[in-house]
């Protein structure tokens, strides 16, 4: 459950350490108290993970054939992310930094 965090409240960007003012429907990001995540980050980290989910489900597609490759490819995105998250959870993927 998120916590509420008033509306121009003064936080630290955890992510980049720049002070930011909340706006009326900002989130609790889990951060320590006084910090949290500053809409400029939260951005940046949703593209990564838009970047990271493409790249992996064109690497799982890439590495089926036939019958398999199809069914992968015709499943909704939220489903391939969710295959995705999956063969991570099971160690057939692993997520790294960097290049
Ligand atoms: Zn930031």
């Amino acid at each position: 459950m998120n916590n509420a965090i008033p509306e121009n409240t003064i936080l630290t960007c955890g992510c980049c350490g720049e002070y930011f003012s909340t706006d009326s429907d900002y989130e609790d990001q889990g951060q320590d108290v006084g910090f949290g995540i500053c809409p400029s980050c939260d951005e940046d980290a949703g593209k990564r993970s838009a970047e990271f989910y493409d790249e992996t489900i064109s690497l799982i597609s890439n590495a089926l054939e036939g019958d398999k490759k199809q069914r992968f490819d015709q499943q909704p995105r939220i489903r391939q992310e969710a295959i995705v998250r999956h063969c991570m959870d099971k160690g057939i993927l692993r997520w790294h930094i960097g290049q």
